[in-house]
């Protein structure tokens, strides 16, 4: 008699909690619910019991650190004869099978049809660039985002037709502009599935229409942005310097709005507030709705930690929850980051969660977020934003332009790393850290003084801030 007929066991499944139960003892519960938990079995022949993992990443993990746990399990249930078997799809699979199954609908759709006439849609050309993940459902509702969420699921629901036409969000990094605003596009394809949705950042929109312009398509290009149904335009700070995408932008505003088409803004300062930016589109911003995102306040940071904490499968005590709230205050994708440091941790060294892992995980992230920002990059996307040649703020150009731009890289390097000032002198040409102390002392007066200096700057941190988050 073998043990799986001592235990009584005649399906896949009950062999496979049999296992569990073993495994579960020599695991911590984190790991146990991140890597075990989420695994089923499917079959049992004779001696083989087949597990489906989610994707091939499973595989590797499971099959690299807990093979030895796994088989010493399966044994004990199922008698030494026992074999496991994995069976999982790759990502390319899924991507292939996904394709193939959009290919056969398309097929389906254009099928002649014998009795009825119905009109086949037309197959989707253009793409969404929404990220299907950005929902209403998974967007948590607070003090701070309360107005803007309910004027979103209002927009979604008839876009266009409402008087929140253009609907205008605006608040800091990682408040969840992005998030609401796709939001509502995946919920009008939902609602509408023949309207036409798009999203873009104004930088791709902007690199769009030089390409259009380098190939002579202009005309092709706004008439095609004035077929959409709603039109998600996201980061517009951008704008600024840029006359030539606003004024084309001016003519597709006016063409969507006056065909009732919904138009959706992202920025990170109200419009009154976008200096540089053509009066006109600004008066034009106000016809419809502006509202804000604010930071998180404690409770709706808590809220958010509970939910993602359920989504990654983690289980966390009220203390550590309030303790990451606490001390984590900026926004809400460093709180994500948070939870995916504390998985990471977990997982890798396969410690209890307690208090102290969740104070070294905030750590880390308070300092990743510094170390994220390079110097390369800052300086980068400082010459790009001033137009100047990267290689000059390295030499001994004292034109004046080069000099400002060389200033505001130091002064940004100086802010957003920790180089010290020595390191910044010599970086950027070898200079004499009191040469980056009298940098930043004339970044500082002059944003002070200057307030489109000041909304550069900003424009530029922005920039540097998304680029390397
Ligand atoms: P922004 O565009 O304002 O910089 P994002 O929309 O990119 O910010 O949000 C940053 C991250 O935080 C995203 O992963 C997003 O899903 C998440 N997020 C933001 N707000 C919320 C919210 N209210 N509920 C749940 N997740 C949120
Ligand atoms: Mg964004």
């Amino acid at each position: 008699m073998n043990a799986a007929m001592a235990l009584n066991i005649t399906t896949p499944t009950e062999a496979w909690s049999e296992c569990l139960k073993l495994i579960k003892e020599h695991v911590t519960p984190y790991t146990f619910n991140t890597w075990f938990s989420p695994l089923k079995a499917v079959s049992l022949e004779s001696e083989k019991l087949t597990i489906e993992l989610p994707n091939s990443y499973f595989y590797e993990w499971i099959d690299h650190r807990y093979n030895n746990l796994l088989n010493k399990s399966i044994k004990k249930v199922l008698g030494e004869e026992a074999i496991l078997a994995y069976k999982y799809e790759d990502p390319q699979s899924i991507e292939r099978r996904e394709a193939e199954e959009r290919a056969e609908l398309q097929v389906e759709l254009k099928k002649p049809m014998t009795t009825l006439i119905v009109p086949v849609p037309e197959v989707q050309k253009h793409e969404s660039n929404l990220k299907p993940s950005f929902t209403f459902d998974n967007f948590i509702k607070g003090s701070c985002n309360q107005l803007a969420n309910a004027a979103a699921f209002a927009i979604s629901a008839s876009p266009g037709t409402t008087s929140f036409n253009p609907f205008f969000i605006y608040g800091g990094v990682g408040l969840g502009k992005t998030h609401l605003a796709m939001a509502v596009g995946n919920r009008v394809q939902e609602l509408h599935p023949n309207k036409k949705v798009i999203y873009l950042s104004l930088d791709n929109f902007f690199i769009q229409y030089v390409e259009a312009i380098k190939e002579n398509r202009q005309q092709e290009f706004s008439s095609y942005y004035q077929t959409i149904d709603v039109l998600i335009l996201d980061d517009i700070q951008f704008f600024i310097g840029k006359e030539k995408t606003q004024e084309l932008f001016f003519h597709i505003f006016n063409s969507l709005h006056q065909n009732n088409k919904q138009i959706i803004l992202t920025s990170d300062k109200p419009p009154k507030e976008l200096r540089g930016l053509d009066e006109r589109l600004i008066s034009r911003f106000n016809w419809g709705l502006t509202v804000d995102i604010q930071p998180p306040d404690f409770e709706t940071r808590l809220a958010i930690l509970n939910k993602k904490a359920d989504e990654y499968n983690l289980q966390l005590s009220d203390e550590i929850l309030e303790y990451i709230a606490m001390n984590v205050t900026s926004n809400i994708r460093e709180l994500e980051g948070c939870l995916i440091r504390l998985l990471a941790n977990v997982t890798i060294t396969s410690r209890e969660i307690d208090i102290n892992l969740a104070k070294e995980s905030v750590q880390e992230i308070s300092t990743t977020k510094r170390n994220n920002i390079t110097t390369d990059a800052i300086s980068k996307i400082v010459s790009d934003y001033m137009k100047v040649d990267e290689n000059k703020l390295r030499d001994k150009t004292r034109k004046q332009e080069i000099v400002l731009a060389r200033q505001m890289a130091m002064y940004l390097t100086k802010e957003l790393t920790k180089s010290s000032l020595k390191n910044i002198g010599l970086y950027f040409g070898g200079r004499d850290h009191t040469t980056v102390i009298h940098a930043c002392e004339t970044i500082q007066n002059l944003s002070q003084n200057d307030t489109n200096f000041k909304e550069t700057l900003q424009n530029v941190r922005t920039k540097i801030q998304l680029a390397c988050s």
